[in-house]
């Protein structure tokens, strides 16, 4: 009997400890958070596909349309502590001593956010837009410069910064409705579907990477188009954009 309690207890903390699992209960956690804003005044659309220019698509967690404006959220949930500033490629996550790096989410959502722009065009003429990224109860943010182009916060503090956001002329009700049938068809509702986007999601990131890793071997900045030039660092050599300090992008 104990036997059996003992592997039922590891097969849980095992498949809760799955990263993608992690993500999926973050996402959840963030979404029943914004159910108990007033549905009157708050469209609550998870899971959006956007398509961009180039034909891919991006994918946005949450985005809340509100009278207030339309709330972009980005959901990270990551544990340990997060070190990163608005202006860094590539953030670091702490953990019992461990490294690991993760894209700037900041510039993600921006890529979103970007995406949702040309994809709406003139409905959003005159709507505000605001950048969250939110990170879980595990994580322990440890930034030393304020951020300028979105908030970075802990899920306990999401209602608190959508309700004190403040916006001198709310959006009428019909522009709301008119941006959620805009994207309603972009919410998949049947899994199949939504699998064989996600699938094609992973493709499209690995395909951006391989192409990103071609313009670096090229010597081409993948930032900005700019030539990439060889440099001494105190670690050692790595390679630097040519328009430094414009562009700060390195490999
Ligand atoms: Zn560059």
């Amino acid at each position: 009997m104990w036997v059996i309690i003992l592997i039922l207890f590891l097969a849980c903390s095992l498949i809760l400890k799955n990263p993608k699992v992690k993500g999926l209960i973050g996402e959840k956690h963030v979404s029943n958070i914004l159910n108990k804003l007033d549905p009157q005044e708050n469209i609550l659309l998870n899971d959006l596909y956007i398509p961009k220019e180039n034909g891919q698509t991006t994918q946005i967690d949450h985005l809340l349309i509100s009278n207030k404006g339309l709330f972009v959220i980005e959901m990270k949930n990551y544990s340990g502590w997060i070190l990163g500033s608005e202006k860094s490629q590539n953030w670091t996550q702490l953990i019992y001593k461990r490294k690991e790096k993760f894209y700037n989410p900041i510039w993600q959502n921006s890529t979103h956010i970007k995406a949702l722009e040309n994809y709406l065009g003139d409905t959003l003429a005159g709507v505000p837009i605001y950048s969250i990224i939110v990170f879980g109860k595990n994580a322990t943010l440890k930034f030393k410069e304020p951020f300028s182009k979105a908030q970075v916060i802990k899920s306990n503090q999401l209602l608190n910064v959508i309700n004190s956001t403040s916006i001198a002329a709310p959006l009428p009700h019909f522009k709301m409705k008119k941006i959620q049938s805009q994207l309603s068809m972009l919410v998949l509702k049947e899994s199949k579907a939504r699998k064989e986007r996600a699938k094609e999601h992973v493709h499209n990131i690995k395909r951006e990477m391989a192409a990103r890793n071609t313009m670096i071997s090229n010597d081409i900045c993948p930032r900005c188009g700019g030539k990439l030039v060889m440099r001494k660092g105190k670690n050692g050599q790595f390679h630097g954009c040519s328009n430094y300090p414009k562009c700060r992008f390195t490999a």
